[in-house]
Parts: structure tokens; sequence; C-alpha cells
């Protein structure tokens, strides 16, 4: 064991990284922040309540199975996994609603519930994604160095299949005329923190995966996930430290060669970077060794979304409320602006609720139930002065939850939390409280976003939601997978583990 990584930050990214490593026989040590592992794919309980942070949509198992076989390990016996039908109810404020579900027949009908004529276009939609998907998947199994590896994999070739040219929502229309129809195939990408409208088209997959591999909630919510990954890498020789948070990395040149914290130094001969990308930068890496991720450059990229939350502990439980339910603003072009371009608030926001009680009783001491509620918002600007919003938003939302089915909210709440931008930012430590990290325009993508192996300094590498292949516990745990293998070529270190596409994932079509 004579080699040393240091992973900074224990989300997802980091503990992923941290089970390969382990598992290649490297000495790992994670050094994370907070009192509990996970970032923002963690658990807290309170008064008996028990709430996911951040996740609450487990999709695509497939990549997390992957890479716990290759450690040895089975992600079925290891967490409790349920598989959601409906996946979730959307209701549009335009009028009319959808139980999302992978059966294609019940799809097809709900679809005609909105159109007629769009149902007949289902299956083309699926179908057209398999392929797409198929085409892209070496494009996110695999590290971008520069435009030389874009090149290699033949982007061009595959320009008429990804079309950057086209919004989510102009490739849709190829298939669907009713708005509402293409929003239920396109508010995912909600999940990256963009508007439909302008996302790159390329994220049709995005609701596809849905359809195809199904949405889960592991028993205990997300946090589980992060907390068997714990599990298992401490299991495999990793060790933990929590409520350590790096003060500094430390370089000799442009190397980075070790982490200070508030308890210590470390000497390291890699580091994995898991802590929010443009936060660590501005923090613990010198401006002057940065060129294009400086101050000035990070201040100027895209940053995904912010998102307004409330944690609800109540007394009883909505039976007839789903497990999830999205509702979609009345005019969503108009939602999308507020938050993406003019940075303001909404007066009829899209929102989403958890009613996670109606499938895991264990969340909640009986009779009563949790219900989880995000609104997307802006990220942190001039514009918003989130204690002043916070009390009317509140009062705004607890009155639109009536829309979805859960009157009377405000008699039955026991224990209440909200968590805003600005908490996001100082709480989490998240740059501008984007809780998705920077934005997958075509520019932040790729070769263009921050790599894997990190090109602004030597012997650091990144994983997480702002590096590739981007923001979404699946590509995170991908990102994890393609950084662990650099640092162990790298290192001149065997990969022991068998990291090839998972060909499991590609036969296990649900429709
Ligand atoms: C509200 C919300 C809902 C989401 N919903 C979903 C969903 O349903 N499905 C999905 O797939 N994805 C979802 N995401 C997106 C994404 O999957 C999660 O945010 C994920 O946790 C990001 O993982 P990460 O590894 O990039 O970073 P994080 O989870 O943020 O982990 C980074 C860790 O680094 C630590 N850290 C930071 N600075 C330091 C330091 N200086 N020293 C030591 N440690 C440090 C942090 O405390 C944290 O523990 C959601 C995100 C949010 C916020």
């Amino acid at each position: 064991m004579s080699h040393h990584v240091v992973v900074v930050g224990a989300g997802p990214g980091g503990l992923t990284a941290a089970v390969l490593l382990a598992k290649a026989g490297v000495r790992v040590t994670v050094l994370e922040r907070l009192p509990q592992l996970g970032g923002r794919t963690s658990t807290f309980r309170q008064e008996g309540f028990t709430f996911d942070h951040g996740p609450t949509f487990f999709h695509y198992p497939q990549v997390l199975e992957k890479i716990l076989r290759s450690a040895g390990y089975d992600l079925w016996r290891e967490l409790d996994l349920i598989r959601l039908d409906p996946h979730y109810r959307l209701v549009f404020g335009s009028g009319g609603e959808i139980s999302a579900t992978s059966n294609l027949r019940r799809m097809q009908s709900e679809v005609a519930r909105l159109n007629a004529g769009d149902a007949q276009h289902v299956s083309d939609f699926l179908l057209d994604n398999r392929r797409k998907l198929d085409c892209f998947r070496p494009f996110l199994e695999s590290p971008f160095h520069n435009w030389r590896d874009a090149a290699r994999l033949n982007v061009l070739g595959l320009l008429p299949t990804l079309k950057p040219w086209r919004s989510l929502d102009s490739e849709l229309s190829r298939y669907f005329r009713d708005p509402r129809v293409r929003l239920a195939f396109s508010f995912q990408s909600k999940y990256l923190g963009m508007s439909p409208y302008e996302c790159p088209s390329l994220f049709t997959i995005l609701s596809f995966l849905e359809y195809e591999y199904g949405i889960y909630h592991p028993r205990g919510g997300c946090g589980s996930i992060t907390g068997m990954l714990g599990r298992v890498a401490r299991q495999l020789g990793a060790e933990i430290r929590l409520n350590e948070p790096v003060t500094e990395i430390l370089f000799e040149n442009r190397k980075a060669v070790g982490v200070r914290t508030t308890a210590g130094t470390y000497k390291a001969d890699a580091i994995v970077l898991n802590a929010d990308f443009a936060r660590a930068m501005t923090r613990l890496v010198p401006d002057r060794l940065r060129r294009r991720w400086n101050d000035r450059g990070l201040a100027r990229s895209s940053m995904s979304c912010s998102a307004f939350m409330m944690y609800l502990g109540l007394r009883g439980r909505y039976d007839s409320l789903t497990h999830h339910t999205i509702y979609i603003s009345k005019n969503y072009a108009r939602n999308m602006r507020e938050i993406g371009r003019s940075h303001t608030l909404s007066d009829d926001p899209s929102y989403y609720v958890q009613n996670a009680c109606v499938t895991d009783a264990s969340l909640a001491p009986a009779g009563k139930s949790t219900l989880y509620v995000l609104v997307p918002v802006t990220h942190q600007n001039s514009r918003v002065d989130w204690q002043r919003e916070r009390p009317r938003y509140r009062e705004l939302v607890l009155d639109k939850l009536a829309e979805i089915g859960a009157p009377d909210i405000r008699s039955r709440i026991e224990y209440e939390r909200i968590v805003t931008p600005s908490d996001w930012d100082v709480d989490f430590e998240l740059y501008k409280g984007a809780v998705f990290g920077l934005s997958h325009t075509w520019s932040q993508m790729l070769h263009l976003r921050p790599r894997n192996r990190f090109n602004e300094v030597d012997s650091m590498y990144l994983v997480g939601s702002s590096t590739h292949p981007g923001s979404g516990l699946p590509v995170i745990f991908e990102s994890a997978r393609i950084s662990s293998r650099l640092v162990l070529e790298d290192l001149g270190l065997p990969v022991v583990w068998n990291d090839q596409a998972p060909q499991a994932a590609l036969a296990g079509a649900a429709l």
C-alpha cells in the first residue's frame, strides 16, 4: 500500500471513487467537512421523520450495480430498491394530468388522455432514443482530455443523431404536437437544472432512461445509497474522516501534493476532488494556478438553477397522493425564463412533491408522514433576497399544494424545515447555491467541462456533478469510475476491476 490518495468530500462521487481505489489496493483517506457522509445525497432525521436532503429519484441503477459488482458487492443485496409504478404523476397548470409508467400500453393511453394523435408516437420516441443512447454511451463512459478525444469518438459523425442545434423541446416537436406531452418527456432537463427550451436535444435520453430502466426508491431514502457506499469503502480499507474540512490544497509548483484540514496535513500521491467544483476552486486552489477556470471564468460560467425546499413532517398521510408528483406551471416557458434569465421568483412556480411514506413507512412514526417539496428557483443573485422572500414563498408554496391534492396542510404540520438557495450556498458550500453545479450547455460539456484528470494543475482528479459526464447520480458514479481509472493509470497501478460497458443494462429494456 505505497500510494496514498486523498478524496476531498464524501458525496456519491467521492465515496464511489473511494470504493474503486480501495478495491485496487490504494490507501484512501476521505475527508468530509460535514458530520455526516453523502453530501447532497444524505438523509437527516428530526422528531422521528426521515428526509433526503437532495436526490429522491434513483435512476438507472445498472451503473452502480456494475461498479459494486467490480468491487465484489451486489447492489440488490446491499440496498432494498423499490421500483415505482407509476413513476410519478404530472399535473399541468394549464389543465390535464398524466401518470408516467414504463408500461408502454398504459403510457400510450395516458398520453392519449392529453392528445390522441401523440399517443401513437410514444414508441417511435423510445425506439429512436434507444439508438441514441447506444451511440452516446461511449461518450458517457470515456474521459475527455481534449478535442481530439471528441474527434476519436467521431462526434462529427454523430451530429445528425445528437442535433446540437436543436433544443430538447424542438426535438420533441418531431414526435409530439401537444406542448404538455412534450413537457412530459422534457421536464427532466430540470434534473440538470436547465430549461427544455435551452437544454441540448441530446438530453431526450433522460426521459428515455426513466422509461427504459425505471425509477427506484431506496428504502430509507437515497441517503441509504451513500450510507452503503461509505460502509463498502470502509470494509475495503478506506478511512473516512467526518467533521474535517479541507482548508487548503498544497502544491509544489503546479502539482497537488497534499491537503491541509482543520485537524492537520495529509500528503498524497493524488487528490480526488468531490467538493462542488466552482466553490472548491475559489476556496482551495490559488487563482494564479488556474487559466480557464479562474475566478473570473467561473463568475462568467453558466450555472444550473437552485431550489427552495420544504421538508414537512405531517400528522396523518395523504394516501391518494402518489410517491412523486410534479406540478408544471401554467406558463412553463415563463417559469423557465424567470429561473434562468430574469432571475426572479415566479408566482406560479413548477414544483415537485415527494410523499414517500405511501411506499416506505419507515420514514415517519406510525400515523404520520413526510412531505418533501422542491421548487426550482434561480441560483443566488442580487435580485432575490431570501431573508425577505422566505416567509412569503413558504405561504405561496403551502397554498399551491392544494392543487395537487394536499389541502389543509397547515393544520397537519408537526415538523418543518426550509432550505433556500442561500442555505445551499452557505451550509452545503455550493457556488451561487446552484444545486446541480455547472449547466450542461455545449460550451460546458465533453472536453469543455472541467476534466476528470484536471488539466489546470497536476495530480488532481475531479468527480461529481460539475465534471464529465455531468449531474445526476448515475453519471456521477460514472465520473468516479472514469477518474479512478485515470488515477490508477497515472500511478502506474493495474485497473483490477472490469469496467467495461454494463451489458446487463443494455439488455434491461422494460418496455
Ligand atoms: C435538491 C436536490 C435534488 C436532487 N435530486 C436528484 C435526483 O432525484 N436524482 C439524481 O440522480 N440527482 C439529483 N440531484 C443531483 C445530484 O445527484 C446530487 O446533488 C449529488 O449528491 C451530487 O453529488 P456530488 O458527488 O457531485 O456532490 P455532493 O453530494 O455535494 O458531495 C460533495 C461533498 O463534498 C463535501 N465538501 C465540500 N467542501 C469540502 C471541503 N472543503 N472539505 C471536505 N469536504 C468538503 C461536501 O460537504 C459534500 O459532502 C439533486 C440535487 C439536489 C441538491
